[in-house]
């Protein structure tokens, strides 16, 4: 097919040209003597990006549930007691690392389309007066069901309950994206990826770890290796790795983070939660409704889509990406086949939104699925326009 192909799937996300280059490069000595020059001040700029002064950074070749496996391997011991929710594809697979693991997980079933149940964590956090529970595990943004949780609460929850718990954060398809706080919400390691709000190739687990969890290396009792913090730590204070580090993805990291910073983040959220809005209101104009359950959960970076009843979302995105060359998300474990979903996050913009919007449209038209021709774009593109370019020019007049 002639033309270019619509990525919008939640990940990997799309690769702007500057990160694209950044890795074209010839083979680097990863124990060049400047090679420091390069990675320490790239460890200290990642930490802008999680909004902390005080963890540290760990980048290991791995994806997102490396990083995963890294925080709870190298804080915890076999048969510790963490509280955690699942209500999507990626909590519910964390949740099962865990018991993998030989963790005891408390595990919260809330349903799909809502998120971390604060009052219920609040309630356990309050009763543990032993303090049983060594970390509370968050999934910031649940990507197969499109619902954000509120982090800050779960960190004032604890904070109520005075529990010296861990917070671990999964944010692999928030961080960059969507507003994320390490220091201000006391997070103890968050968790993400470079696929995502990175805009990179997949490859990069990507954490920031907080003192407190750090110390805790010296008496967890789980076992690892590659991902020990340690070896990281003795290594990266000089601006090395303990084994071969992919230097074209750490040059794709130095790109992403100086395109972030320099549009500066909180116009990075905004951004995402206008291009958000704007497909949730062609959602709206379809007739259809979001998985999230309410407008406190809507996801800034993926927005789950349910189709009427009778329909299969398995055939409609193997149809857009057939017949149109359009990826969108299928549906996840619980959601196969009825909710498809549309990732808006990343290297993004009003009209590439406008051709995931269009493409949905003409797809689910094409498979009989009752929505209006050009009702979802003329919603998208009406609130783009009344929010971006008619809101400029009402300003200047
Ligand atoms: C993508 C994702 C992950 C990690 O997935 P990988 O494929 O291992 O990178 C974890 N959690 C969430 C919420 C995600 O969206």
């Amino acid at each position: 097919m002639p033309g270019i192909k619509g990525l919008f799937i939640p990940g990997p996300t799309n690769v702007p040209q500057a990160v694209r280059l950044a890795m074209d490069i010839a083979m680097e000595d990863q124990r060049a003597p400047d090679l420091p020059s390069f990675t320490l001040p790239l460890f200290e700029d990642v930490k802008k990006v999680f909004k902390t002064r005080e963890a540290q950074v760990f980048l290991f070749p791995a994806s997102g549930t490396g990083g995963w496996e890294a925080a709870m391997t190298n804080t915890l011991s076999p048969g510790d007691k963490v509280l955690i929710a699942r209500f999507g594809q990626f909590s519910l697979l964390w949740a099962e690392m865990c018991l993998r693991h030989g963790l005891d997980a408390d595990v919260v079933d809330v349903p799909w389309g809502e998120g971390v149940p604060v009052d219920i964590f609040a309630e356990k956090l309050k009763s543990d007066r032993a303090h049983a529970y060594k970390a509370v595990l968050v999934t910031h943004n649940e990507t197969a069901t499109g619902v954000t949780s509120d982090v800050a609460a779960v960190r004032q929850a604890m904070d109520e309950a005075g529990h010296p718990a861990l917070l671990f954060v999964d944010a692999v398809s928030s961080l960059a994206s969507i507003d994320f706080r390490m220091d201000e919400w006391g997070v103890d390691i968050c968790v993400s990826g470079s696929q995502k709000g990175f805009m990179m190739p997949a490859g990069l687990a990507i954490l920031a770890v907080s003192p407190k969890a750090l110390a805790l290396r010296k008496s967890a009792q789980m076992k690892r290796c590659y991902f020990d913090f340690d070896d990281m730590i003795k290594t990266n204070r000089d601006g090395y790795f303990p084994y071969t580090p992919p230097i074209h993805m750490l040059r794709a990291l130095r790109a992403a983070v100086d395109l972030l910073l320099a549009e500066g983040l909180d116009n990075v959220f905004a951004r995402h939660h206008r291009l958000a809005e704007g497909v949730r209101r062609a959602v709206t104009a379809w007739g259809l409704s979001l998985c999230a359950r309410a407008p406190k959960w809507h996801s800034n970076t993926v927005s789950a889509i349910v189709i009427p009843e009778g329909y299969d979302s398995g055939a409609l995105v193997k149809h857009a990406y057939n017949r149109y060359g359009l990826s969108l998300g299928v549906g996840l474990n619980k959601l196969a086949g009825r909710a498809f979903r549309i990732g808006h996050l990343g290297d993004l913009n009003e009209l590439m939104c406008l051709m995931a919007l269009a493409g949905s449209e003409m797809a689910m038209r094409d498979l009989g699925i009752p929505v209006a021709a050009g009702s979802g774009v003329a919603a998208a593109s009406e609130y783009y326009r009344e929010t971006g370019a008619a809101a400029a020019l009402k300003k200047a007049a």
